[in-house]
């Protein structure tokens, strides 16, 4: 059983490790309190790369895939994470509600991945429809067969990180599968539901203009893909690997340049994608 702490504000950046030893491991978390308590790395309160307008952002804790370039390894286990009431998480967000919604905002909830805490993440999200906010979720999608209606319906928009079109690439960059995200976006897409793609360029892993073409022809058919976004692999998250002793396999790996990423922006738009 978790002890009860207080959610600090902060950053995704900053190194929290070990903050619930007794916590379940992610993989086999079974919610018994109906998302009245979770397991949260951090929040921002005025992010502008989170969705539109000025955003809270809030960081759970708890990721099933293993992301070689991953830039916050310390959000992958919920042992790692703050244990916090999702009221707590609500009565700070309703100080900032009115501020976010004057400045066209909202409530993003990124990870780690936010559906590991399914139940959590959605009281949150109601909580806030309730303040009159936006809501967005960032998830790679991996567990959307697990989402339901009522859960689809306290999130106005879906940040869905799509991180290759190739299966043996997406299983060597998330030791993962490819296809639950796919037919997710799918899902979504039969529905309607607003969604940003969100592609992470790293040099040597995903840049392949034979995997980004495979995204950008899933994706430009989409009605609902209001976005692609291609965001360039940093190094900022070297440090997290380093002092979790964890081995870091793009320790090496040189941000894309500008000519790179401007090729890739180039195949979405090329494709019939809205991309930036
Ligand atoms: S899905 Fe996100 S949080 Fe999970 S390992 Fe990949 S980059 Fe990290």
């Amino acid at each position: 059983m978790s002890t009860l702490q207080t959610l600090e504000s902060g950053s995704r950046h900053d190194l929290r490790v070990g903050k619930s030893p007794d916590a379940p491991d992610e993989s086999l978390f079974k919610d018994e309190t109906e998302g009245a308590f979770g397991y949260c790395h951090s929040y921002e309160t005025s992010s502008r790369y989170d969705g539109p307008g000025v955003r809270v952002v809030l960081f759970t804790s708890g990721c099933l895939l293993r992301c070689v370039y991953c830039h916050n390894p310390d959000t992958w286990h919920l042992k790692d994470g703050i244990y916090v009431s999702a009221q707590q998480v609500l009565d700070r967000l309703a100080g900032f509600a009115p501020a976010i919604r004057d400045l066209g905002g909202g409530l993003t909830i990124s990870g780690g991945e936010p559906m590991v805490q399914m139940a959590f993440t959605k009281r949150i999200f109601a909580g806030a429809k309730k303040m009159g906010l936006h809501t967005a979720i960032e998830t790679s999608g991996f567990m959307g067969d697990r989402v339901d209606e009522s859960y689809l319906s306290v999130v106005d928009l879906f940040l869905l990180d799509i991180k290759s079109s190739n299966p043996d690439t997406y299983r060597k960059v998330t030791a993962r599968d490819l296809a639950p995200t796919l037919r997710f976006a799918e899902r979504l897409a039969s529905i309607g539901k607003p969604v940003w793609v969100r592609f992470t360029l790293v040099p040597g892993w995903t840049d392949d203009p034979a995997n980004v073409e495979g995204i950008a022809k899933f994706v430009a058919p989409m009605k609902n893909v209001e976005w692609v976004e291609v965001q360039p692999f940093h190094q900022m998250g070297a440090f997290k690997w380093k002092a979790m002793n964890i081995e870091y396999k793009c320790a090496d790996t040189a941000a894309p340049t500008s000519e790179l990423k401007n090729r890739v922006i180039e195949q979405f738009r090329a494709a019939g994608c809205n991309a930036r």
